[in-house]
């Protein structure tokens, strides 16, 4: 103001024009600044998310978020997110990522050949985000709808070869002390054929509350922040949501809680609907819209918790599209067909979504491997 004001008096009007100009511009960037920006955190600034939860829609791609208003007409988790992005998924050998790569380029920063868990392209090993926030005093955690042995969730604690070796994966999971584990493929860690080794007894011998679904509903077991606690959901893998299977969101809402209690410097939680992908390589609408139901209710309970804690990065994406599904022929009606061009997976970009400190990182596109360097800068990991 005081600018405008010693304008009038000394300049003229050509310059004042300027001024002006200028004052507009300045004001309208602040303006998309508060609009992209979530909360108080307003710069690019690093070290301001005390816990992540990331959420991976395995293989959802945008048509299968598109199904939520093509075919429900309704609002979703996803409206929510002030900030999004798109991520190239492509692996270090294929335009074409798995699930194993794209889960270790978003755990690790690298990209890695398809098939690998928790390994770079040349083989070694890398530090994984949940295993450095693990070593900073952070609790940590996965709850996932496939076995927890599964690809997605094996690259951020396992580190091997090929994504098919389960019960080297559940030997992997043995080496960090990691607070929370719920999903299924049990038989890899009691029943095993490479050694005689029961690690569900390693586990109990190390303090860690086990429990599972042969004489337990995880609704009615509520865990001791004292402990460190494993859901085993299913032998192998868990039911399709279209089945009953209703524990993910509950699981995102009690994992968060727990998480928050166990350590006082935060949380690493990956929540992963893993199933969305299995639906699609099997061309399925009616499979799909209940998985995209079940994982957007576990979205939701997340932000609920970040919106209530104020401290909470949560980033929404998937690991690559599965299906080339497109949603074709529309009427009239407000209807679509859902078209699956594929029953493997695509090279299309995938949306990501993000909300709370640090969120405004996410926005652009970049490869799936800058998630990995996002968080870590967004937790002031150095
Ligand atoms: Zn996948």
């Amino acid at each position: 103001m005081e600018l405008l004001r010693h304008g009038l008096k000394h300049h003229n009007v050509k310059y004042l024009t300027w001024i002006v100009l200028l004052l507009i511009i300045g004001g309208s960037t602040n303006g998309m600044m508060s609009q992209t920006a979530p909360t108080s955190t307003l710069t690019f600034s690093s070290g301001t998310a005390k816990n992540v939860v990331l959420l991976i829609g395995d293989g959802m791609g945008l048509a299968q978020i598109s199904t939520f208003y093509t075919d429900k007409k309704q609002w979703s988790g996803f409206d929510e997110f002030p900030v999004l992005g798109f991520q190239k998924t492509y692996s270090s050998n294929n335009l074409v990522t798995d699930s194993a790569a794209g889960a270790t380029a978003m755990a690790c920063g690298k990209k890695t050949y398809n098939n690998a868990i928790g390994l770079d392209s040349t083989g070694t090993p890398c530090i994984t985000i949940l295993e450095e926030a693990e070593k900073k005093g952070k609790s940590t955690g996965l709850i996932v709808t496939s076995s927890i042995v599964h690809a997605t969730p094996a690259a951020f604690l396992a580190h091997c070869s090929s994504r098919n070796q389960y019960e080297d994966i559940a030997g992997d999971f043995m080496k960090t002390d990691v607070d929370l584990l719920i999903g299924g493929g049990m038989q890899y860690f009691d029943r095993r054929k490479m050694d005689n080794h029961d690690l569900i007894d390693t586990l109990k011998e190390r303090d860690y509350a086990v429990f599972d679904f042969r004489n337990q509903n995880l609704q009615k077991v509520v865990p001791s922040p004292k402990k460190n606690f494993v859901f085993f959901t299913a032998d192998n893998q868990p039911l399709p949501a279209s089945q009953d299977r209703t524990y993910l969101p509950y699981a995102a809402k009690m994992g968060v809680n727990f998480l928050k209690q166990r350590s006082e410097k935060g949380f690493f939680l990956m929540i992963e609907g893993s199933q969305i992908d299995w639906a699609c390589h099997a061309n399925r609408a009616n499979l799909l819209a209940g998985e995209m139901q079940d994982f957007d209710s576990a979205i939701r309970q997340v932000l609920e918790f970040a919106k209530r804690d104020g401290e909470t990065l949560v980033i929404v994406t998937a690991d690559h599209e599965t299906g080339g599904l497109g949603l074709i022929h529309g009427n009239n009606k407000n209807q679509v067909e859902y078209a699956f061009t594929s029953n493997g997976h695509t090279a299309a970009m995938v949306p990501v979504f993000a909300y709370g400190p640090g969120a405004e990182l996410f926005s652009g596109i970049y490869d799936n491997t800058a998630i990995y360097q996002k968080m870590r800068q967004a937790l002031g990991f150095n």
